[in-house]
C-alpha cells in the first residue's frame, strides 16, 4: 500500500509506458526491445543493468517461444527481481544484537534526507519495541544539531550532541558511553555530509569509525549510506566515494516518492553489489520502508 502510493510516479510514467508499448506491439520483435530498452535507460535503471536485462529477455522469450507482447510483462517483472537479487539471498535486515548496544551509523551527502531517516529509523525501532538513541555527529551543518533534536522529539528518544564544531568523535564517545550507561539497545549516529572537501570528509568518517569500533566490539554494526533517488546516476557517483572510505553495510535510497525513475534501486544493486535496506518514500514519519524486490517490481506492474 505505502509501497505502491510511493512508487507512483515511476509506476504512472515508467509501467504506463510499457503498458503503451505492449498495446501497440502486437509481436515480440527487436524493435519492440529497442523500445523497451529505451524506456529502461530512461528509468535510470543504469545501461549494464539494461544490457542484461534485454539478453535475459530475449532468452527467455525464445525459450517460452512466446510471441505476442501479451503477458509480456510478468517476464519483465520476473526478470527484474532476478537481476536485483542475482543468485543470491541479500540480508536486508537490520544487523541488530540479542545483547547489548547495536550502533547504526548513517553517511551520506546533505540533502539526501540523512536527518529524516534517522528520525523514522528511530520511530520505526522504538515502535518495534526497541529503545533508541541518537548521536548529534553532523557537528558541521548549521541546524544540523537542531533538526536531529526536532526529529529526536517527534519519535520520543534522547539526542545526545555538543555544540556546533566540536568534535564528532568526541560525541560518538559521549553517545556511547550515554548509551550504554542507560541500557539503551540501538544508538544512531548522524554525521556529516559535507563533499566539498572530500578529504577531511573522509577522515572524519574514519575517525568517528574507529572510536566506535573501540568503545562497542563489532560495531558499527550497520553503516548506512543514505543515497537520494531523485539525482539517479550521481547517487552512484556518491556511493562509490564512500564506499570506497567505509565499510558500508546496507543502502537508505531516500525520495523514491518523488522520481519517475525508480529504476536506480537496480542500478545500485548491480554495481554496488550493497543491499539497498530502506527505502524512504515521503517525508512522514512512516515513510521508511523496508526494501523488497518483489513487493517493488510487483508494485510498479499493479
Ligand atoms: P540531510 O541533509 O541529508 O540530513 O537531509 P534532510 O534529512 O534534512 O532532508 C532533506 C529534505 O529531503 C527534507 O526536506 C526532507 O523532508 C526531504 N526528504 C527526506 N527523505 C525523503 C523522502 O523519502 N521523500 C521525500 N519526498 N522527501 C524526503
Amino acid at each position: 500500500e505505502k509501497f505502491k502510493e510511493g512508487l507512483s510516479k515511476t509506476r504512472n510514467q515508467f509501467t504506463s509506458r510499457v503498458n503503451d508499448l505492449v498495446a501497440r506491439f502486437r509481436e515480440v520483435d527487436e524493435e519492440f526491445f529497442e523500445e523497451l530498452e529505451e524506456l529502461l535507460l530512461q528509468a535510470d535503471v543504469g545501461f549494464e543493468t539494461v544490457m542484461e536485462l534485454i539478453d535475459q529477455l530475449k532468452l527467455e522469450v525464445q525459450r517460452k517461444n512466446i510471441k505476442d507482447t501479451a503477458g509480456i510483462q510478468s517476464v519483465i517483472s520476473e526478470k527484474l527481481v532476478e537481476i536485483y537479487k542475482a543468485g543470491e539471498e541479500l540480508d536486508n535486515n537490520l544487523n541488530i544484537q540479542e545483547d547489548g548496544l547495536t550502533v547504526v551509523l548513517l553517511v551520506g551527502v546533505n540533502g539526501v534526507g540523512k536527518t529524516t531517516t534517522i528520525g523514522k529509523l528511530a520511530a520505526r525501532l522504538t515502535a518495534e519495541g526497541k529503545t533508541v538513541m541518537l548521536a548529534a555527529g553532523d557537528t558541521f551543518r548549521a541546524g544540523a544539531i537542531d533538526q536531529l533534536v526536532v526529529w529526536g522529539e517527534r519519535a520520543g528518544v534522547e539526542v545526545i550532541r555538543q555544540s556546533e564544531g566540536s568534535d564528532p568523535a568526541a560525541v560518538m564517545y559521549d553517545a556511547i558511553r550515554a548509551a550504554k550507561n542507560r541500557k539503551v539497545d540501538v544508538l544512531i549516529c548522524d554525521t556529516a555530509g559535507r563533499l566539498q572537501n572530500k578529504v577531511n570528509l573522509m577522515k572524519e568518517l574514519e575517525k568517528v569509525h574507529r572510536v566506535i569500533s573501540k568503545e562497542v566490539e563489532g560495531a558499527p554494526h550497520e553503516v548506512l549510506l543514505t543515497l537520494d533517488a531523485t539525482t539517479g546516476q550521481n547517487a552512484l557517483v556518491q556511493a562509490q566515494t564512500f564506499k570506497d572510505a567505509t565499510n558500508v553495510t546496507g543502502i537508505v535510497l531516500t525520495k523514491l516518492d518523488g522520481t519517475a525513475k525508480g529504476g536506480i534501486v537496480l542500478a545500485i544493486r548491480s554495481k554496488l553489489n550493497i543491499p539497498v535496506k530502506f527505502v524512504g518514500l515521503g517525508e512522514g514519519v512512516d515513510d521508511l520502508q523496508p526494501f523488497d524486490p518483489e513487493k517493488y517490481v510487483y508494485g510498479l506492474f499493479a
